[in-house]
This record gives C-alpha cells, structure tokens and sequence, in this order.
C-alpha cells in the first residue's frame, strides 16, 4: 500500500520550510494546517537519494511498442517510480520511457542503462530545463515528493511538455489551481495519476454502486493506516516533514479513502466535522499529524467515516453499507491482492482479474490524451476538488466545528 514502507525508506531528506507550509496548534482539538502556497517560489529543492531499498532492474532494456508511444520523463526516481511504475511501462501499449531527471548521478547511470534509456536523455534537476529540447520527451511523470510536485508540473508545461503527476497533486488548492493554469497556457494535457480508477475491483465497486447494488447507500466506512518507524525522523523521511508533505497521512494514502467515499457514493459532501491526533514528545509526529479522522455528509444523506494513520496497525478497506445490502472492499484500494464482497439481494465474492493491470492502463490513458485527445479519466479538476476536501477537512478539525461545502468543493464562508 502507498505510504506502508516507510520505515524501509532510507534516504537523508533534508528540505524543510517553515514558511511554506505551517503548521499551527489550535488547542487540545489537535492542529489546524494553514498552508501558505507550497511548491514553487517555497525553498523546498530537489535533491538526489541514494537507491531504494528491493529494486529490481530490467535485465533487457524495454522498446516502445508502437510508432505513435508517448515518450516520458520520468522525474524521481524513488521507491514508487523504481519499483511500482517503471516496471510497467512493458505492460503499457502505448507509453515508454524517454528520459530521467534525478540528483543522484549513480541512480541515472545504473537506471538509464537498465532501461536503455540514452546518456543524453538522462537529465539531473538542476538541467530540468533542458528537456524543452529534447524533442524524445512527449510528457513528464512527476514521482517527487508531493511538496515539489506543484513547481515540476509548472516548469514541465513551460518547457512544453504535458503532466502526468503523482497524487495528491499538490499541497495547497492555490498550487493546485497554478498548476491547471499552466496546462492551460501551454495547451498540454495533465492527469492526476490515480491508478485506482483504473484497477478493475474499484472500476466494478464503482458500477455496482451506480446501480445500486446495496440499495441506496446509509454509510461509506474507509481505513488506510500504517505505521511508520518509530526511529524515523523527519530528516530522514519526507513523509513526514511537512513542507513536502503538508499534514501526513490523509495527503499520502488518505486520499484513497476520500477518493473511494467520492466515487462509491457518486456524490460531493456538502458539511464536514473532523479531528486530528498530533501527540507530543514523539519525532515522528513534530510535524505531520499521526492520524486524521473526518465525517463527511453527502446531499442524499449518506455519510462517510474516513480514518487515515500514520501511528496504527494496518489496514486499507472501503465499506459501504447500503438500505438493501452491503459492499465490502478489504484490501481496496493497494497495488495487488484486491478482495471485495457484495452482501445483500445478489451476494458473491469478486474475482476481477490481476489488479496490477491498474498502472498500465493508467499510463495508455494519459497517452491517448496526448495523442488523440482522449479524455482523461482522473483529470487535474479532480486533483484539486481532492486537496480542497483536504483543506476543509483540517479546516474542521482546527475549529471543531462543521465546514460546509459548495459543490465544487470549496468552502463556503
Ligand atoms: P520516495 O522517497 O521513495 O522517492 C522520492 C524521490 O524523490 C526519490 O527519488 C528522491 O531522490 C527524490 N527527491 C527529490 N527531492 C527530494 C527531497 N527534497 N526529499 C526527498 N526526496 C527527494 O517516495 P515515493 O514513495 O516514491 O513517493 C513519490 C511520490 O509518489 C509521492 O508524491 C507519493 O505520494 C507518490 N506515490 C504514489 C503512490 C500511488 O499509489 N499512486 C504510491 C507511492 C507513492
């Protein structure tokens, strides 16, 4: 699951500003996230890390498959982009691996050899800017950490190349809102890289949903909880540093549960109450919340529970409860080992297919808006509509009182 290796992760992070992201204590409620505008124009800077733990290389380099492959520059090369994404661009039909950026000079060298990407086609972040030549590159993959994703999307458009960016998009709506901004002005294409409208049991809980399976759904009830090391610190994990991770755990893997309570009911909230735990005396959480819990009431009258850890046993479900039946997704919303069960009029246990097929499918979608156009199934609007919910989620939390919610996600005054 996103987020649960963090105690695996072994870098030396150093970035921190205090004046891009504050965090600021509002009582005995817990902690109120006033951001600032993170990213670009904040000091946090990119910089090279050493290897991540468990990477296998391609022993042979990998070919685009067609004449018309969107070629991408992989930009981060970490635990996600090492081990999850760039092993399935093979899977891809349609997407291929043009170029990478990293600081580490060892990590291009023994990377860009394994893939067979060329030693003029491997850039470092300070020569980001030269990828506007390089005529190889069709679109960037942002897989940085989150508060350095909003100023690489920007430059990537102005260099004239289109964005694929990992989630959550960016730290702050106003980042999120510069970055759509930017796709705009350069006419390229962005997409938030949530494979999990792409994974073939959230794709059927989706449907079954819209068709009411379990009735008119009462209740949406999601988990995504890890636990992070307890030696880890903040200088050593930028998780859980706030300028390139804002408040922790409901920004990194949260998310899924807030998506899944969005794309299960099929509505937007309109009022949310929500609480956060940031304990004292423990490094890992001088920053970041160690856990985040949030009601949601949506316009039909379903609510959702949403509760997200970085200090708790494991768990990644999604449940929904509904007047007639009920849906149960446990694992929901990881990499692999998907299991989800419908209980009610038509009760069955799912079998869907290899959920890995979710970040192939992803990569060909965003190269079918690329070359054709096609329309992106989890656009930049949907990256910003989330970091919204996000600011009112610890909006409420920091007041203790309910926020409500214009359709669009905003809070209303
Ligand atoms: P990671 O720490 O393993 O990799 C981060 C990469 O960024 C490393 O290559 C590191 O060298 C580089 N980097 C550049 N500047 C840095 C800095 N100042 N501090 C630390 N690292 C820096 O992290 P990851 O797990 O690969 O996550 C990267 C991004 O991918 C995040 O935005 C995360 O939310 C996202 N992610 C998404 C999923 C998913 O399921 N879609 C899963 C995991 C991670």
């Amino acid at each position: 699951m996103d987020g649960a290796g963090i105690s695996r992760r072994g870098f030396i992070g150093q970035a921190r500003d205090t004046a891009v992201v504050a965090l600021a204590a509002a009582g005995a409620a817990g902690s109120v996230l006033a951001q600032t505008g993170g990213g670009a124009g904040g000091s946090v800077v990119a910089r090279g890390r050493p290897m991540p733990d468990g990477v296998s290389l391609p022993s042979s380099p990998l070919r685009p498959k067609r004449q018309d492959s969107v070629g991408y520059a992989v930009v981060g090369l970490g635990d996600y982009a090492l081990n999850q994404m760039m092993p399935r661009f093979s899977r891809s039909e349609r997407s291929h691996i043009a170029a990478l950026v990293s600081g580490n000079p060892e990590k291009l060298r023994r990377v860009g050899d394994a893939y067979g990407v060329p030693a003029d086609a491997r850039y470092s972040y300070e020569h980001y800017e030269r990828i506007a030549a390089d005529t190889r590159i069709d679109a960037v993959y942002i897989v940085l950490p989150s508060g350095l994703h909003a100023e690489y999307a920007v430059r990537a458009f102005a260099a004239g190349k289109h964005v694929l960016c990992e989630k959550p998009m960016a730290l702050n709506s106003a980042d999120c809102e510069r970055m759509i901004a930017a796709g705009e002005r350069a006419n390229r294409r962005l997409m938030i890289a949530y494979r999990v409208h792409f994974e073939p049991h959230n794709m059927e809980a989706m449907a079954l949903m819209r068709r009411q399976a379990a009735g008119n759904i009462r209740f949406v009830r999601t988990e995504q909880l890890s636990r992070t090391d307890p030696k880890s610190r903040p200088a050593e994990n930028w998780r859980i540093d706030r300028a390139l991770a804002g408040g922790g755990p409901l920004e990194d893997f949260g998310i899924y549960g807030l998506q899944a309570a969005l794309y299960l009911t099929g509505e937007m909230p309109e009022a949310i109450t929500a609480t956060t735990f940031q304990p004292r005396n423990d490094p890992r959480f001088a920053q970041v919340f160690a856990s985040v819990a949030s009601h949601l009431r949506f316009p039909s009258g379903a609510i959702a529970q949403l509760m997200t850890s970085y200090d708790s046993d494991g768990s990644n479900i999604a449940h929904v409860r509904g007047d007639t039946g009920a849906l149960i997704m446990d694992p929901a919303t990881g990499y692999e080992g998907h299991k989800m069960r419908l209980e009610g009029r038509e009760s069955r246990d799912f079998s869907l297919g290899d959920p890995t097929v979710q970040f192939a499918r992803q990569l060909d979608n965003f190269s079918d808006a690329v070359r054709d156009n096609a329309t992106i199934r989890t656009p930049g609007a949907m990256g910003l509509r989330d970091v919204r919910l996000i600011e009112a989620i610890y909006a409420a939390a920091g007041t203790g009182s309910v926020v409500r919610l214009s359709p669009d996600g905003r809070m209303r005054r």
